[in-house]
C-alpha cells in the first residue's frame, strides 16, 4: 500500500524526547486513519537517540530511521530525509515537540485545497525576549539582502507534496538555506497559524554563533548584494578622492600652502585599506562558496538504515 503521509525528523541528541514525540505524533496519525511512515534522521547523535528508535523501530515498521555518519548539520539531514520518505504528502517538524502534533491534521486539510506547501507561521513566539528581537533583525535583514518572499514567525512544521519534494531534491548545492530553497521552488503555497510549545525537553542546539552562522550563509546563498555593495563603495570613494584632489589643488594657488599633514595621510591610508581587506574578505568568501560547490561532495553520508531501503 503506498503511504500517504511521511514525518520528517531530523534528530541530534534528542534521547529526552524522542519516545514521548513517536507517543503524541501516532496518537494523532491514528486518529486521522492513514497509512503514515515516520522518517527519523539521525545527524550523528552520541547519546540514546539511536538505541531508542531502534528499538521502537524493531516492533513497528513505520518508525524508520537514516543513521548519517557524523553531524552534518540539520539542512542537510533534512534532505537526507526527504530523498528517503516515501508519502504522498510529506511533514517536517522537529521532535521537541514545540510544534504540537495535533495541528497536523489542519496542515493536511490545508494542503488538500491543493496546495503544494503549506507553511505553519507562529502566533506567537515562545522564546526569550534576546532571541525574539535577535530573530526579528535575522529575517528582515534577511528579506531586504535576498528578496524572497519569507512569512513572518515561520515555524518549523510544514507540508509538501510529492510534486514539490521532487523538486527540491534538484537543488544540489552544498551551502543549503533550506528557507531560501523553499521559497525559491515557488509553487502554490498557503500557511495556516499554529501553536506553539515549549521545547518538551532537552536543550536547543542552536547558540548566537550558530545563528550567526547560518544568517550570513543565507545573505551569502540568495544574495550578490554585498559583492555589489563593494563595487558602489569603490566607486564612491573614487569620486570622494577626485574631488578631494581637485579642492587641494586649488586651495594651494589660493588660499593657504599645505606643508605638514602626515597624520592625515596616514589615517587616510589606514581607513582604504581596512575597506580595501573588507570587501577583499566578501569577495574570498563567494570564492571559498564556488570552490567548496565546485567539488561537488555528497550532500550526506549514510550509515545505516533501519526499515528503509539503502539508496544510491
Ligand atoms: N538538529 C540536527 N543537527 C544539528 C542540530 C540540530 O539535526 O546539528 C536538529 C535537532 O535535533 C532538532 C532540530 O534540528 O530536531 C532543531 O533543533 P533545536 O530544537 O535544538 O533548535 P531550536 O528549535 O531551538 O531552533
Ligand atoms: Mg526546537
Amino acid at each position: 500500500m503506498e503511504t500517504e503521509l511521511s514525518l520528517v525528523v531530523p534528530v541530534y541528541f534528542e534521547e529526552e524526547v524522542i519516545r514521548r514525540f513517536i507517543f503524541e505524533t501516532t496518537q494523532e496519525l491514528e486518529l486521522l486513519g492513514l497509512s503514515y511512515e515516520i522518517v527519523f534522521i539521525d545527524d550523528g547523535s552520541l547519546d540514546n537517540t539511536v538505541p531508542i528508535i531502534k528499538e521502537i523501530a524493531a516492533d513497528d515498521t513505520r518508525i524508520k530511521l537514516i543513521e548519517l555518519s557524523y553531524n552534518h548539520g540539520k539542512q542537510a539531514a533534512l534532505t537526507a530525509g526527504i530523498t528517503y520518505a516515501s508519502g504522498e504528502y510529506l511533514l517536517y517538524m522537529d521532535p521537541d515537540l514545540q510544534d504540537p502534533p495535533k495541528e497536523i491534521k489542519r496542515f493536511l486539510e490545508e494542503i488538500h485545497k491543493g496546495y503544494d506547501l503549506v507553511f505553519g507561521v507562529r502566533k506567537e513566539k515562545k522564546d526569550t525576549f534576546v532571541n525574539r528581537i535577535f530573530s526579528k533583525i535575522f529575517w528582515s535583514v534577511l528579506r531586504k539582502f535576498t528578496g524572497l518572499q519569507i512569512p513572518k514567525g515561520l515555524a518549523v512544521m510544514r507540508i509538501f507534496n510529492r510534486k514539490f519534494a521532487q523538486q527540491f531534491l534538484k537543488y544540489k548545492e552544498q551551502n543549503r538555506f533550506i528557507e531560501g530553497i523553499f521559497m525559491h521552488i515557488g509553487m502554490h503555497r498557503s500557511q495556516i497559524e499554529i501553536e506553539q510549545r515549549e521545547r518538551y525537553a532537552g536543550k536547543s542546539k542552536f547558540n548566537f554563533k550558530k545563528k550567526m552562522e547560518l544568517a550570513f550563509n543565507a545573505i551569502f546563498d540568495f544574495s550578490e548584494l554585498p559583492l555589489k555593495l563593494a563595487l558602489r563603495l569603490g566607486v564612491l570613494f573614487i569620486l570622494v578622492g577626485i574631488a578631494t584632489f581637485l579642492t587641494i589643488v586649488v586651495l594651494k594657488f589660493t588660499v593657504v600652502d599645505f606643508q605638514s599633514g602626515w597624520p592625515s595621510i596616514i589615517g587616510a591610508l589606514i581607513i582604504s585599506t581596512g575597506i580595501l581587506l573588507f570587501f577583499i574578505g566578501i569577495a574570498a568568501l563567494y570564492i571559498g562558496k564556488v570552490y567548496k560547490e565546485s567539488k561537488g561532495r555528497p550532500l550526506f553520508s549514510v550509515l545505516d538504515v533501519t526499515n528503509l531501503k539503502e539508496k544510491q
